[in-house]
């Protein structure tokens, strides 16, 4: 996570702590974010920021130095970038992504668009969040895009199912679901804890509206075997197809998995 361990929202999903002016950036960040990966020899690497509303440009220049310097050094890494909304700010969304080395331009819309007000920092919003996600995929279409959705916040079935059409009519290529967690009392609680079916149901839906890479599950996040899920999106076997340790689930599964799935909602 690059741009500072505190964040200018206040996402009442979020662990990560905010402030209102947080300390100026480091301008050794890409640097040193380079030197990690390298020393890591991480195939796949996905860059996460915080939200800098506090920048003209919402941070969107040094999230592209940091891209490029970890490009740069460690030219077979695969880089993901998981984006802040920039505040809605399209012109700096151009000028970051503009022949920006990417596999993957990441941004989430966290959960379905009634519960922005309850769930996101009010200057966030599902729009917002498509906005920026149609723009990226406007200006590099070449680009991959991708979202991710927590379901366990108060959504029902069928918003669900309106969210996932909105984000695929939006261009968005990729797709994670998971379930929300509560990371302390001061966060929003649980509203439920939907089972694994559910979950290979909703996989099957994104598969359905052409996503062309899902991960759905309990346990996953929007970073859930990254650099998997972008093989996936080009053509390579569905993630949750392959032998793995992961959560993600699906209708796809074979029938030893499909007993394993049945046997943890039994
Ligand atoms: S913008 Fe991102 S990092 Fe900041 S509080 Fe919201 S979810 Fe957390």
């Amino acid at each position: 996570m690059v741009a500072g361990e505190v964040c200018t929202r206040g996402c009442r999903f979020c662990a990560v702590g905010t402030v209102k002016t947080p300390p100026e950036l480091d301008r050794n960040e890409p640097s040193e974010l380079a030197d990690a990966v390298s020393k890591m020899g991480l195939d796949y690497a996905v860059i996460t920021v915080v939200n800098r509303d506090d920048l003209p440009d919402g941070g969107a220049s040094h999230y592209r130095n940091c891209v490029i310097e970890v490009a740069r050094r460690n030219p077979e890494t695969g880089v993901e970038l998981l984006c802040s909304d920039l505040d809605g700010n399209l012109g700096a969304l151009e000028s970051l992504l503009k022949n920006l080395p990417l596999r993957v331009f990441a941004h989430n819309v966290e959960c379905v668009p009634r519960l922005d007000e309850k769930v996101r920092d009010p200057r966030a919003s599902f729009k917002q969040s498509l906005n920026i996600l149609k723009m990226a995929k406007k200006v590099r279409p070449e680009l991959l895009t991708k979202t991710s959705l927590m379901v366990g916040l108060g959504e029902s079935e069928e918003e669900i199912a309106e969210a996932l059409v909105m984000i695929r009519e939006s261009g968005v290529d990729m797709i994670t679901i998971g379930q929300y967690l509560q990371p302390s009392y001061k966060h929003i609680p649980v509203d439920r804890f939907p089972e694994p079916e559910r979950f290979a149901d909703w996989d099957q839906m994104a598969r359905d509206l052409g996503f062309s890479a899902v991960a759905s599950g309990p346990l996953v996040r929007s970073s859930y075997r990254a650099g998997l899920l972008w093989e996936e999106a080009l053509g390579g076997d569905p993630v949750v197809t392959r032998d793995s340790t992961g959560s993600a689930v699906s209708h796809l599964f074979s029938e030893e998995q499909a007993v394993s799935v049945r046997g943890q909602t039994s």
